[in-house]
């Protein structure tokens, strides 16, 4: 089953590819984190001349999904004359932007748009992290970005089609997928589509998985 988010890696933090995705949703463009391996993969992926709207999703600061925001600030400022919506919570957001010198007209900040509900977590001690729920293209999303606990999504994944789970073999700051994996089950079996992401080993989460989610 394809999944509405278009990933671009799903990779965790050390990984190659940032956990990151989009989704097209009528002329606009919605794009998942941007993480410090991003902006060479997006840079020439899109024609940034027919959206209407582009917007940047950001669940927490961390480098990997944080990374390359300034820089495709600057690039769709400069080169296409466009301005990001970068939608999200994140408390230090504007002065993380403000230090790394992007250029203040060509983005806006936001936790108000498409219709994305953001869903607080537990992540890290040094920072605020979120995941959300966003209902686009006839699906309903919940989406954990980092995590370390199920309980904030847990009211919201009964009713949703597609749930998109951090999954990690060492866990600690992220979840531990022996531990979530009877829970999952739970999920899936109740008709939404799991999806796991941001994997730091893919041998081990592949065999344990055994088919039973995607990946
Ligand atoms: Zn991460
Ligand atoms: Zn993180």
């Amino acid at each position: 089953m394809s999944s509405t988010i278009n990933f671009l890696g799903k990779d965790s933090g050390f990984g190659d590819n940032n956990n990151s995705g989009y989704i097209e949703i009528g002329n606009d463009l919605m794009i998942i984190d941007c993480g410090f391996a991003v902006f060479n993969n997006i840079k020439n992926r899109f024609d940034y001349n027919k959206y209407n709207n582009i917007y940047v999703v950001i669940t927490h600061l961390h480098n990997d999904h944080a990374g390359s925001l300034s820089q495709f600030i600057l690039y769709c400022w400069f080169i296409y004359h466009k301005k990001v919506i970068v939608v999200t919570k994140c408390d230090k957001m504007r002065e993380f932007l403000e230090i790394s010198g992007t250029v203040d007209e060509g983005y806006e900040i936001t936790d108000n748009a498409l219709g994305i509900k953001f869903i607080k977590t537990e992540h890290v001690a040094q920072m605020d992290a979120y995941g959300f729920k966003i209902d686009v293209n006839g699906r309903k999303l919940v989406y954990t970005g980092d995590t370390c606990t199920l309980d904030p999504y847990m009211p919201y994944v009964d009713d949703c089609d597609e749930f998109y789970v951090d999954t990690s073999k060492f866990g600690g700051v992220h979840l531990k997928f022996e531990d979530i994996i009877d829970k999952l089950k739970e999920i899936k079996a109740n008709g939404t589509n799991v999806y796991l992401m941001h994997i730091d080993d893919f041998e081990y989460i592949k065999k344990l998985n055994n088919g039973e989610f995607y990946m």
